[in-house]
């Protein structure tokens, strides 16, 4: 995705780069499209590994109502529920983020 849509290459010179063939390619640009719109469209994070990447794009955790205190977790879900982990109230809420 970085060869193809940030620097604009087109999908010939892209697998070259990456030491693969057209083909093939194509199919691994297809499942990082289908990858990333289901992360987008259900809210999962999205992480990138290799080269220099180590980023997400979106995060989820809790909020406290009590102390206004906001958490990330990793496992968070809107059925878990759990206390603030600074003032242990139980009027905490779920959140999801996008990044971009
Ligand atoms: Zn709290």
């Amino acid at each position: 995705m970085r060869l193809k849509h940030y620097l604009d290459m087109n999908q010939k010179a892209a697998a070259e780069r990456m030491g693969i063939s057209q083909p093939t390619f194509s199919r691994i640009l297809e499942s990082a499209h289908k990858k990333n719109t289901l992360a987008i469209i259900e809210g999962k994070d999205i992480k990138v590994y290799g080269g220099n990447f180590d980023y997400k794009l979106s995060f989820k955790g809790y909020g406290c109502l009590n102390c206004n205190h906001e958490w990330e977790d990793s496992n968070a879900s809107k059925e878990r529920k759990v206390n603030c982990v600074k003032c242990d109230s139980n009027n905490v809420y779920y959140f999801e983020r996008a990044l971009i």
